[in-house]
């Protein structure tokens, strides 16, 4: 189903999964409805192994995070096969009758232990929006059928359905709806359709119905609630109508499919209303957002969709409670309604999400200026009980038809636009613009890319020496990853490394490093240099996974290699991410008498009060600095406080960058012990490195295995 594809591509995007997939459960088989991240692979569809039969069990978002340690699934073939799932989460797909019809589903090659409550809430959204979506081609299903001629099987059809022309003359019914109006099919042809509504309704749909035969066309036309129709003895009832029409032979037909609503309580008008209505805050929720974007994409006068999003709406929650939450909320809501045309819809669209669709508002200048007010007046204070409280808010927009044709792609297209806003901190506003979607397609590719470099072993690692300063002698080296890309040839880190430190393969690579460089250490050292030192950089995502501790203890002693002879690099952004965890981690792994490294030192804002409290071994004097010593006063000022600090801690100094003699001198000269840069050495292939430093080797380039 074309329809749903944007929605799994979404879910991908969303998750840095390479798999998403809407499947829906037949009685053995379960079948793709849409899926992204298979192509080429031949996938066992039975439904017995399915995971989307287990997820389909549970009213909930099922997630497991390693399928290779789950009593339920580690045996199944999907996991111990080629499609090598480790990874699953997937939500069940109701039907509107509640029957559960398939599963929304990310999935991943490697295991994920962070997928949070706000991630299961954003897939369940996803799952929503497949839903409608399921639902929608559902209803242009029946209209479809519908527009087969009346002889076919209307007539016994147990759905009420009339036929009329433009002038409102009936041409035909049938049984059903005779009846419901109490006549018999004999009564109805020639008569004018809106006789059978209440005499106060008459005008307005007869007006409605003319409005779609000067356009041709019933798309988009709503036909209001709260119709009555009248029986032949006179009594009124609530009436339903879904109005279709089509041109047959030049000539425009129409259509209605009619309910009497009361003897269907459940479709009550007060239930459709709940259905359609966010209980916290009274707004449309995103079911009839959705449907509101499908109209107004229907008609020609176009829309634009403002996605509006809380930053660090999770603070408040957190330090005020839920009931102070849910009142900035409300609170946000009242003023999204006060500031926003009265045509507009505003919805809420999940917990701290917005959206705002402005019919008939199709420039970008005209939408700026509304998200701009919206922005403005959410960042005045908000007062809860006795709270006063500040909040900004983000947000992306996007408009028909100049930024998309349909509304998932509308909705996709200003949510590529918040994610740009948020990345330039709060308060921002951003439209949509192609090179975003650009972007989001490399970005996907890349990862795509990503995952056939790990596993076909396409990146390398790179070793620049380091040198003691006050002798010139080889002290060890730094790995520095390279990717030796099949078309693109030799990509250094600046490439590839943003894309692959913030998805799922980074923990991968990262613990590869570590292996292909300790056991090119172990063998140099095997090779004449005894008290060779590795460096090796990590990424955050290291210090998420299981025991990452125990993983370095593990590849130390797989390569023979004393601890001393191994340095991880840690920089602030890692340190900073996650505090306690990776303090504890890193704790460890002193304890155990490996070396930490605080890499690009002086650069961050929190350096110095993060020395006191992380155990660091030693400090990575950055670069910047050392480029302008001895010749700029402030940075050659900074190089020395650096030193006097580390000497103060007890730590150990290398200085990285070093390009000329004069800054190796200056360096050695105010007591740092070591240096590195292109003065000694570019960073070099292992073979070149052993050549230069005459460790024979075997020649092996540290390819992955
Ligand atoms: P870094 O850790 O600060 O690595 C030093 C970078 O400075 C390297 O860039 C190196 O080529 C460059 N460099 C060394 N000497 C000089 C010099 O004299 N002048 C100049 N202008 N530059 C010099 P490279 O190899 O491009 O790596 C960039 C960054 O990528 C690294 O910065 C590190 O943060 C990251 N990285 C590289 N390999 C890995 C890895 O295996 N794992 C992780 N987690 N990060 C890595
Ligand atoms: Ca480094
Ligand atoms: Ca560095």
């Amino acid at each position: 189903m074309p329809s749903l594809d944007s929605v799994v591509q979404i879910a991908a995007r969303i998750f840095g999964m390479p798999v998403a997939a809407v499947n829906l459960i037949g009685d053995d088989h379960v079948f793709f409805a849409a899926s992204t991240g298979f192509e080429g692979q031949r996938v066992d569809m039975r439904r017995d192994v399915s995971f989307c039969a287990h997820a389909i069990a549970r009213n909930e978002v099922m997630v497991v995070p390693d399928a290779s340690r789950d009593a339920r699934f580690y045996d199944n073939p999907l996991v111990t096969g080629f499609a090598g799932v480790r990874f699953y989460a997937g939500v069940p797909l109701y039907s509107p009758g509640g029957l559960a019809l398939g599963a929304l589903c990310v999935i991943d090659s490697v295991p994920d232990f962070d997928f949070s409550d706000d991630d299961r809430a954003r897939l369940a959204d996803l799952a929503q929006m497949a839903c409608d979506r399921l639902e929608l081609r559902r209803l242009e299903h029946s209209t479809e059928r519908a527009r087969r001629p009346f002889e076919d099987d209307a007539r016994t059809s147990p759905t009420a359905v009339v036929w009329f022309d433009e002038s409102l003359r009936v041409m035909a019914w049938n049984k059903a709806a005779a009846s419901i109006f109490g006549h018999v099919p004999a009564d109805g042809p020639g008569r004018l359709v809106v006789d059978f509504l209440a005499e106060r309704h008459r005008a307005a749909v007869g007006g409605l119905i003319a409005q779609a035969a000067a356009a041709g066309t019933a798309d988009g036309l709503v036909v209001p609630d709260g119709l009555a129709g009248v029986r032949k003895d006179g009594l009124e009832f609530p009436l339903g109508v879904a109005l279709f029409c089509w041109r047959d032979k030049g000539k425009l037909t129409f259509h209605a499919h009619l309910q009497d609503l009361s003897s269907h309580p459940g479709q009550s008008a007060e239930l459709r209303r709940l259905s359609t209505t966010d209980l916290l805050t009274g707004l449309a929720n995103r079911a009839s957002l959705y449907r509101r974007m499908e109209e107004a994409l229907a008609g020609s006068a176009g829309a634009c969709l403002l996605l509006v999003d809380i930053d660090g709406f999770k603070d408040v929650n957190d330090t005020l409670g839920h009931g102070v939450g849910d009142g900035v909320l409300r609170e946000a809501a009242q003023r999204l309604v006060e500031c926003v045309p009265s045509l507009a819809t505003v919805a809420r669209t999940g917990g701290d999400e917005f959206a705002v669709l402005i019919p008939g508002c199709t420039s970008h200048r005209e939408s700026m200026a509304a998200a701009r007010s919206i922005v403005d007046s959410l960042a005045e204070p908000i007062s809860v009980n006795v709270h006063e409280i500040r909040i900004t808010a983000s947000c992306g927009l996007a408009a028909a038809p100049g930024d998309a044709q349909e509304a998932l792609e509308l909705f996709s297209n200003a949510d590529l636009a918040l994610f740009k806003a948020k990345s330039y901190g709060r308060g921002q506003v951003f439209a949509y613009a192609a090179t975003l979607r650009m972007e989001a397609t490399a970005r996907r590719l890349y990862s795509i890319e990503l995952h056939r470099a790990v596993s076909e072993g396409e990146f390398v690692l790179f070793y620049q020496p380091q040198i003691r300063l006050s002798d010139g002698s080889l002290r060890g080296a730094e790995a520095l990853i390279r990717w030796q890309h099949p078309q693109r040839g030799l990509l250094s880190p600046a490439a590839f490394l943003p894309a692959l430190e913030n998805g799922p393969l980074a923990s991968v690579v990262g613990f590869w490093v570590l292996d292909e460089a300790c056991a090119q250490a172990a063998h140099w050292r095997r090779c004449g240099a005894t008290d060779f030192r590795i460096g090796v950089n990590l990424f955050g995502a290291q210090f998420r996974v299981n025991d990452m501790a125990a993983e370095v203890a593990a590849t130390l002693q797989r390569h023979g290699l004393p601890p001393h002879a191994l340095e991880l690099e840690v920089t602030e952004n890692i340190v900073l991410d996650d505090d306690d965890l990776v303090l504890g981690v890193l704790e460890k792994i002193k304890g155990m008498g490996v070396g930490i490294a605080f890499d690009d030192f002086g650069t961050g804002y929190a350096s110095l009060s993060l020395l006191k409290k992380y155990p660091v071994t030693r400090l990575k004097i950055d670069r910047s600095f050392v480029q302008s010593t001895p010749e700029s006063e402030r940075d050659t000022a900074v190089v020395r406080a650096i030193l006097d600090m580390a000497r103060s801690f007890d730590l150990e100094t290398v200085a990285e960058g070093v390009e000329t003699e004069m800054q190796r001198d200056y360096l050695k000269d105010c007591g740092c012990q070591e240096g590195q840069g292109y003065l000694f050495s570019r960073p070099v292939s292992s073979y070149e490195f052993s050549e230069s430093f005459r460790l024979r080797t075997e020649n092996r380039m540290g390819k992955l295995a």
